[in-house]
């Protein structure tokens, strides 16, 4: 914990304020006072930092490096302030000097660097890791641009561009000390020296690599951790710079515009692979600067190379990161003159690997060609151990041709990056039970057959700092009020709180927090949309990508379905509902972006539908990113997890909803599973097909949309309510989603679901009625939720992955 008491606060705050901006506090503007605040609380975390790092460096601990593409970080203000442990000080500080802390904190720019669950996850672990002590830092790409800012026009998805550093950044520090190049393209020299080939890459286009370091403070317990984002600039014209025709104007304008479009944007695709070069050069680009760096540090301690896989853990966050095997075996072997099989040996043991997703269109594979221009060394890297790789295959499968290719890293034309992370990797995990269980036995079972000691699970987590702390302050009272702190360091305390399930009073404070929290979002609804709803009625949400498998629409044709009984009925007795969605649309998904303007229409029609008596509204949020997330989950009460089984690795939001009280609404898939298992049948409601029956249809078919469809009236309406002008006088608007459901047989099994998500949202609107019924629901769930704690998660890993998991060796 950071000592610092109110008056030191204040002093310090006016005195920043001074030297930041140049004058005094009460002149200043909002803006100017959340920059001096940030840049203190920073200025108070570097204490901590420089002792940190000064402490791994004495004590040789094992350090985890977290390699990942993205980290969709929200805001740092107000959970720096809450781990430092000081946040009531400085909001008592700022009070006496009549500024609001809430304020402040909401002007800060989300650090948006990700596009959904995979990028928050890195976000948890780095949190989890310095709360628990673990030397565990993030290495990744500071883009100049996140991921891209939503607006809604006519019911339509409009990308901006997310200029979040517009107005810099305080929370980052330039390291240019520590810049690294990084070499692409050219060509590659082999000589025989002394009867050793030499490899000399020559005639590249350089790019320096300069480091930002972002601080990752622990809970209350002195860690700083280091987030090192990288960004791309020109290399000093000056110097090693051979390629170069000096004097060359244009070129050169040129040549800087081509380096710093590696850093200039994140790829706004989540689960959907495109083989974009450029996108092949950023993940080349962080890291080889991030392996360099990393190795001229433990150089520097005095490690003898040969033992660097016991001073390092290296974790790949889905395979964007892969290349890290082979520029490991490329540093290890060309820079320090370390032979294949000891620096094979390193590189297995240092990488670990985690897979997210089975669907077959998000699973990289880069062309042969394109590959073996850009990182020419690389490529002859991951040849030879494709070569080796496949001599053991061979070996091993006398003459099936067809399993070996099937197998191999590099095949069809192709460099198949699942391949070669399994294969350069001591451990492959994936992130819930079921989905490590296909993993095993469908998608990667030949893989584990042959490593079955590679493959293990460890279940995603939240971290209940940020997701319940920080965000439902009210909760967290009446969690202290009622079962003391000691959760708040051993999260699976919360299970004390399930004494109360049945506790009048607490039942009674507990629906008046969600209250609370249901009117702070209405406010926010009404001031973003112009659109009053009803704090009374069922807070009903689905906020998470816009995807096909994640079936927002089955959720909007349920809507549609709702909407008619009650136009013939207008008194048809059921609790309101607000139905609440938010969620991005890859800007290239034309059937995702169709669903937005779906939910859109539909919302516009019902919203102004006088019949129904303001029984239903449905409200499209824009922009959807961590601080609206912050704000929607507390306010929650349904919780939508409907993907088509199997195809949802795991899902994180399902876990922050529960955390909050909310009842989920799920199919069985994903950690929706370990949900129910954890809060019992009774706390959840369950709808859908069955891993197996899904398995089952995608094998042997079987499934008929069209019939499904025309043995049911309520599914008839519904899909025609798509093209007969019902929700838009375009007729032909939303012909996609009709043929997609259709024509070209839902692979998605919408239709086939439909039946059992309405009885089970039937089910919902009776549990509601029961008020202790269901606040008791909310509290069990509340109890159970400690488990999902991404401290849980990151235990396992640092147990069974990064400390004393399996270890390769040499034979
Ligand atoms: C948690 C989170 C996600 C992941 O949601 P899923 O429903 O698990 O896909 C995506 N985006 C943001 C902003 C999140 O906070």
């Amino acid at each position: 914990m950071l000592r610092i008491d109110k008056k030191t606060f204040k002093h310090d705050y006016i005195e920043k304020f001074r030297e930041m901006h140049g004058k005094d506090l009460s002149e200043g503007t909002d803006n100017n006072r959340y920059e001096a605040l940030g840049s203190l609380i920073r200025d108070y975390v570097v204490e901590k930092w420089i002792r940190t790092n000064k402490c791994y460096n004495r004590t040789g601990e094992k350090q985890v490096y977290y390699f990942s593409m993205e980290f969709l970080l929200g805001r740092l203000l107000g959970n720096t302030l809450l781990n430092l442990g000081i946040r009531d000080t400085c909001k008592e500080g700022l009070n006496e000097l009549g500024i609001d802390l809430e304020t402040l904190e909401d002007l800060e720019q989300d650090q948006g660097l990700g596009n959904g669950g995979l990028g928050r996850l890195a976000a948890c672990f780095l949190d989890s890791m310095a709360s628990l002590n673990i030397p565990g830092h993030g290495c990744g790409i500071r883009y100049k641009y996140g991921f891209f800012e939503q607006k809604i026009i006519n019911g339509s998805q409009v990308e901006a561009p997310d200029n979040w550093l517009r107005d810099g950044n305080v929370w980052e520090i330039k390291k240019p000390d520590k810049a690294q190049i990084v070499k692409f393209g050219g060509e590659v020299r082999v000589e025989s020296l002394n009867g050793e080939l030499k490899f000399t890459h020559m005639n590249y286009d350089p790019v320096l690599a300069v480091p930002y370091d972002i601080p990752v403070a622990g809970y209350e317990n002195n860690v700083v951790n280091t987030l090192r984002l990288w960004s791309a600039e020109p290399v000093n014209n000056e110097f090693d710079f051979s390629s170069f025709n000096r004097g060359d104007y244009l070129k050169a304008i040129e040549y800087k515009n081509s380096v710093e479009a590696i850093s200039q944007v994140l790829y706004p695709d989540d689960s959907l692979y495109e083989g974009k070069r450029l996108r092949l050069k950023q993940q080349y680009f962080f890291v080889s600067a991030g392996l360099q760096s990393i190795i001229k540090h433990h150089k520097k301690q005095g490690i003898d190379i040969r033992n660097l896989d016991e001073k390092m853990a290296i974790h790949i966050n889905d395979t964007h990161p892969v290349l890290a095997i082979p520029e490991l075996m490329r540093i290890l072997m060309d820079e320090e003159g370390i032979g294949w099989d000891d620096a094979w040996r390193i590189t297995i043991n240092t990488i670990s690997y985690t897979n997210h997703t089975i669907l077959a269109e998000a699973l990289e594979k880069w062309p042969i060609d394109m590959f073996k221009k850009l990182l020419p060394r690389i490529y002859m890297i991951v040849e030879e151990i494709n070569r080796r790789f496949c001599e053991d295959l061979w070996n091993r499968y006398i003459g099936q041709w067809d399993k070996i290719s099937k197998m191999a890293i590099i095949s069809d034309g192709y460099v198949k990056m699942a391949h070669l992370a399994v294969v350069g990797s001591h451990s492959v995990n994936g992130v819930a039970k079921l989905h490590t269980e296909i993993l095993k036995k469908q998608e990667m079972a030949n893989f584990y057959y042959m490593y079955p000691h590679k493959f293990n699970n460890k279940t995603n987590g939240i971290t209940h700092r940020r997701w319940l702390i920080k965000s439902n302050p009210e909760l967290t009272n009446l969690l202290k009020e009622t079962i003391g702190r000691s959760w708040i360091k051993h999260p699976t305390d919360m299970e004390n709180f399930e004494r109360f399930a049945e506790d009048k009073a607490v039942q009674q404070k507990l629906y008046e927090i969600k209250r609370n929290n249901k009117i702070h979002l209405a406010n926010i609804i009404a001031e973003q949309q112009g659109i009053t709803i009803n704090p009374d009625s069922i807070f009903d949400v689905q906020v998470k990508r816009i995807h096909a498998y994640k079936r927002q629409t089955l959720n909007c044709l349920r809507i549609m379905e709702l909407y008619n009984r009650l136009t013939e009925n207008p008194d048809l007795n059921i609790v309101p509902r607000t139905f609440i969605f938010a969620g991005k649309a890859a800007p290239g998904y034309y059937l995702a972006k169709k669903t937005i303007e779906l939910i859109t229409a539909v919302g516009d029609k019902i919203n102004n539908d006088k019949r129904i008596k303001d029984k239903l509204k449905v409200v499209f949020l824009e922009n959807y990113r961590v601080s609206l997330a912050e704000s929607i989950i507390p306010a929650a009460e349904l919780s939508e997890q409907i993907s088509t089984t199997t195809k949802e690795a795991s899902g994180t939001s399902n876990m922050k909803f529960m955390m909050n009280g909310a009842i989920t609404i799920a199919t069985l898939d994903g950690a929706n599973i370990e949900i129910r298992d954890e809060v019992g049948d009774d706390n959840i409601v369950i709808f859908g097909l069955t891993e197996r029956e899904v398995l089952d249809y995608y094998q042997k078919g079987g499934y008929s949309a069209w019939n499904t469809c025309q043995g049911d009236e309520r599914i008839k309406r519904v899909t025609n309510d798509l093209i007969n002008g019902c929700y838009s006088y375009d007729r032909e608007k939303f012909k996609t989603i009709y043929e997609h459901l259709l024509t070209y047989n839902d692979e998605f099994f919408v239709l086939k679901d439909f039946d059992s998500y309405l009885k089970a949202q039937d089910r919902v609107d009776s549990l509601y009625r029961d008020f202790s019924k269901w606040q008791s629901m909310s509290i069990i769930n509340i109890a159970h939720s400690g488990i999902f704690s991404s401290d849980r998660t990151i235990q396992e890993y640092a147990t069974g992955i990064w400390g004393s998991g399996y270890l390769y060796k040499n034979l």
